[in-house]
Formats: C-alpha cells, sequence, structure tokens
C-alpha cells in the first residue's frame, strides 16, 4: 500500500532524511523507532504530504506521491490528490489536535460531511459506531475539554477510522497521556492491528512496538540503522546503537 524510496528530505540546509526506504504492504503495522531528532515525524509527514521532499519517491498504492515547483512555492503536484492520499492515509497526532468548540460526534463527522460530501446522517451513524468501538459512545455530546487525555486520543482515532482510511499514521499516540490513560490507547491500537489494518505507528512504547508490529524500523540521523520483525530487532538486536537506545528507553 505505502512504499517510500530512497527518500531524502533536508530543511534549508539540514538534511533530515538520508535514504530511507520502506514498504508497508496491506495489513502491515510497521513501527518507527529512534531517538528524538532521528526524523521519525518528518517521515510520516512526508506521507501525508505535510512536507516535501528533495529526492526519491512516495507510492500510495502505487501511486507516486509528486511535488513541484521550487522553494516557497513548492507544492504538491495536484489537490486532488492531496485529498485522495490524506483521506486515505489518515493521521492521529500526539496532541489529538480536536476542535475545541464542537463537540466529541461533531469532531468525529466533520469531515466526513465537509471533505467526503457524506450524507449527514450517515455520517453520524458511522461517528457513533467508530465511538463505541473506541470505547467512549457515551461522550458523544461533550467538548474535548471535558475529556480525560486518553478518552480525546480515543475521539482523534476514531475520527481518524471515520474518513474509513486504507491505512492509518500514528506519530506518538500514546505520548502526551499518563502512564494508565495511555493503556486504554494502547488497546484500541492493538485491537486495530488485530484486525488486519494497515499502519504505520512512531512510538517511544517498546511494549507496544513490539506487541503490533510486523516490521520494526530504528532510524538514527536519518538513516535506517537497524530494521526487522520484532523478534530480531529486540531479540536479537545487532546495531550497538540501537542495543544503547533500547536500555536507555527501558
Ligand atoms: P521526536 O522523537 O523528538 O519527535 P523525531 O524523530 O520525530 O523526533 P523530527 O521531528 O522528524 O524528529 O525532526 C528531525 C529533525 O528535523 C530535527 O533535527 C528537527 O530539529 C528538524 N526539524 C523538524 N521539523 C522542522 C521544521 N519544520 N523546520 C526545520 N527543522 C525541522
Ligand atoms: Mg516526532
Amino acid at each position: 500500500v505505502l512504499e517510500i524510496r530512497n527518500l531524502h528530505k533536508s530543511y534549508g540546509e539540514l538534511e533530515v532524511i538520508k535514504g530511507v526506504d520502506i514498504t508497508a504492504h496491506r495489513g502491515d503495522v510497521v513501527s518507527l523507532i529512534g531517538s528524538s531528532g532521528s526524523g521519525k515525524s518528518t517521515l510520516l509527514r512526508c506521507c501525508n504530504l505535510l512536507e516535501d521532499s528533495q529526492q526519491g519517491n512516495i507510492l500510495f498504492k502505487g501511486e507516486p506521491i509528486s511535488w513541484h515547483g521550487t522553494g516557497l512555492a513548492r507544492r504538491p503536484a495536484d489537490a486532488k490528490q492531496v485529498l485522495r492520499i490524506r483521506t486515505n492515509l489518515s493521521m492521529v497526532f500526539q496532541q489529538f489536535n480536536l476542535w475545541a468548540h464542537m463537540t466529541i460526534l461533531q469532531n468525529v463527522m466533520e469531515a466526513p460531511v465537509t471533505v467526503l460530501r457524506r450524507d449527514r446522517d450517515e455520517a453520524e451513524a458511522a461517528a457513533r459506531q467508530y465511538l463505541d468501538k473506541v470505547g467512549i459512545g457515551d461522550k458523544c455530546d461533550v467538548f474535548p475539554a471535558q475529556l480525560s487525555g486518553g478518552q480525546q486520543q480515543r475521539a482523534a482515532i476514531a475520527r481518524a477510522l471515520c474518513m474509513e482510511p486504507e491505512a492509518l499514521l500514528f506519530d506518538e499516540p500514546t505520548s502526551a497521556l499518563d502512564p494508565e490513560l495511555e493503556q486504554e490507547v494502547v488497546k484500541v491500537i492493538k485491537d486495530l492491528a488485530a484486525e488486519g489494518r494497515t499502519m504505520m505507528i512512531v512510538t517511544h512504547d517498546m511494549k507496544l512496538a513490539a506487541d503490533v508490529s510486523d516490521h520494526v524500523v530504528f532510524l538514527h540521523k536519518g538513516l535506517i540503522e537497524e530494521q526487522g520483525s520484532p523478534d530480531e530487532v529486540f531479540g536479537n538486536t545487532q546495531s550497538e546503537r540501537l542495543r544503547g537506545f533500547l536500555s536507555a528507553t527501558r
């Protein structure tokens, strides 16, 4: 579904992705781990066209994600493609990004109605169903500020699911949460993995990465330092750097 080929990305002079290849087949869960600043968020943002890239390719269902122009004028090649990609690759952020002035139900049904032009009643029924699925079906009519962090993040996941995306991108979905609340969100992510959803997850939670991933990628300074199955990466670590990273996160 998602192929990243020899991707290079710079912010001005600073090259932060230096030639990365990652493939996520349908149903794969790929976890990205690595120290702060290693380029994990940048890589996800490139997949979702939130950032451009200077070299290499990202293919979504075989379709290259393309850019044109230079400097500040650099833009995704085609607005329809941006919409298609963002609809099909829903991103969940560390800071939930819910709209504070809308109820939870309105937050979840907003994009299906305004972006996908779904019928309101259908969108509402789907939104309620996804809110139930993440365990907050009783919170439809409250505002984000009235929810715990874990509940807000689950609402953000329901909002992503409501677009019926092909794949989900998670950027540290649990790192803004207290440990007890973190587990609620971990459970939702595990359920999604068990359903066979395609996901790319940036996480600092090695237990989550070990439990849900088909493939774990350790990024170091914009390059893949080590990758493999959770057993290989965590059980039979080759790289000295990864060993150091893992012992520091335990
Ligand atoms: P963390 O674990 O802290 O979230 P990360 O692996 O997600 O880190 P990125 O956010 O991808 O790292 O950042 C990679 C590098 O790119 C860092 O050196 C960062 O300072 C730089 N960077 C990120 N965003 C920008 C930006 N908008 N402009 C300039 N530099 C940036
Ligand atoms: Mg990050």
